[in-house]
């Protein structure tokens, strides 16, 4: 990022936090989701960096700031490897077949990144010039991936509206497929795409008649359905179901090692043998044939196997928060509980005079009398997110102490924001 990109987003930030008239208009809006994406998202913060002496930090910018603890460690020290070009590695050999039994599909494909999984199966999916997948509107795919199934993959993707739980309609999907085809006029409707959880909506976890109806419409229309499951390990823990009770409705799924489940890298693609195997190909063409990657599969291996079970401990602390912004004194915060079902925790200010990134900068600073009114000082780092609201996550590095912690400063930080209000009156 240039100085001259930084400078725009944080001015296009300022001019959200001077304007009232615009303060006012996002305020209280129902569908705020329609908003653009905040750019600081994916910025790292500045704040992270900077130690501040014995000050506690609690990270709920992301479950991909995890590091790899001990055992992980330790497995990835003593990994069997060889050549996995030559598909000589036997660490992610049996990380891929575990996968696949885990998952419930024939083969599995260990890649560098979600984002990568997700572009090999586009590829895959789409392989004739003039192939179309429909997304929806608010997925990573379409928003934070760059649009590399067109800028790569030279595939074009038409939207869907999703919905604040993740779904979207399928009339609407219905009518979005090109029923012209092969008129010369269209394109080829050939996949369709999902998330599971949803990120920008809050981790929300797709119902299973959904996407059991989902499936019905694509194999009426002869579509293959991709999940970006990046966080399915999660929908599964959230639902107690077994992961293939959700991948049965799904040809194939994109499952990420390095954001809940806590490797240092790494993502598992999961479908077909015969997608599978033109996967390996697009994956080398991407650049991501990796040699002794059995220093990392079995980091993933450990992921994937010991991890899955904890995410529940996740979800229950960021239930612990939203019902602590919802009980906080004044009533500050908007939170829908309902909507609170794994990992992710979105929430609005309901004072338009306070933006979500002045209050996400108090949360992460740690003021003078900080730490004899708390007993300790708490730097608590979330980012403000899509449709001025906040995003927090939790991950294995906050513990329910931590996440009390962070409740505590989140009472400093709004009692100290009354009193400077009132003052200023
Ligand atoms: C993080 C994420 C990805 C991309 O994964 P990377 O490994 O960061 O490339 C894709 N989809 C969803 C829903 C994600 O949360």
């Amino acid at each position: 990022m240039t100085a001259k990109t930084l400078r725009i987003s944080a001015q296009a930030l300022l001019y959200l936090g001077n304007c009232s008239a615009k303060r006012v208009a996002h305020y209280g809006r129902p569908a705020l989701e329609r908003s653009p994406p905040v750019r600081l998202y994916y910025e790292s913060a500045k704040s992270a960096r900077d130690s501040s002496g014995s000050a506690r930090t609690v990270d709920l910018r992301s479950d991909t700031v995890t590091k790899p603890g001990p055992a992980m460690r330790q497995a990835m020290a003593i990994a069997e490897v060889g050549d996995d070009v030559f598909g000589e590695d036997p660490t992610v050999n049996d990380l891929q077949r575990r996968a696949a039994d885990i998952f419930g599909m024939e083969a599995a494909l260990f890649v560098p990144s979600g984002t990568m999984s997700n572009l090999i199966a586009v590829m895959v999916h789409c392989r004739e010039r003039g192939d179309e997948l429909i997304v929806g509107d608010l997925s990573h795919l379409h928003v934070y991936e760059q649009g590399g199934s067109a800028q790569l993959a030279g595939v074009h993707s038409t939207t869907v509206t999703n919905l604040p739980d993740g779904t979207f309609d399928l009339g609407q999907l219905e009518s979005k497929i090109r029923h012209g085809y092969p008129d010369a006029h269209y394109p080829r409707s050939r996949l369709v795409c999902v998330e599971n959880t949803h990120n920008i909506l809050g981790g929300r976890v797709l119902p299973l008649s959904f996407l059991q109806e989902l499936r019905c419409v694509a194999d009426r229309y002869s579509l293959a359905v991709h999940m970006d499951g990046a966080r399915v390990m999660n929908a599964a823990v959230a639902l107690g179901v077994s992961p293939p009770a959700i991948l049965r409705h799904c040809h194939t799924v994109s499952v990420c090692l390095s954001k809940g489940l806590g490797a240092p890298v790494g993502t598992v693609l999961g479908g077909p043998q015969d997608f599978i195997q033109r996967a390996v190909r697009a994956r080398k063409a991407l650049g991501g044939g990796m040699r002794q990657a059995g220093i990392l599969a079995a980091a993933g291996r450990i992921a994937l196997t010991d991890m899955v079970d904890r995410l529940e401990e996740d979800h229950r602390h960021a239930k612990i928060f939203a019902q602590a912004l919802l009980e906080c004194d004044p009533p500050l915060f908007q939170v829908d509980m309902a909507a609170v079902e794994t990992n992710i925790v979105r929430f609005r200010l309901r004072d338009p005079l306070l933006t979500p990134t002045e209050f996400c900068e108090r949360m992460a600073a740690v003021a003078e009398d900080e730490a004899r009114a708390l007993g300790q000082g708490v730097r608590v780092l979330m980012f403000p997110h899509v449709g001025a609201s906040i995003r927090a996550v939790w991950n294995l590095g906050v513990t329910e102490e931590d996440t009390q912690s962070a409740i505590l400063k989140l009472r400093y930080v709004i009692q100290q924001y009354a009193k400077e209000r009132h003052r200023a009156c």
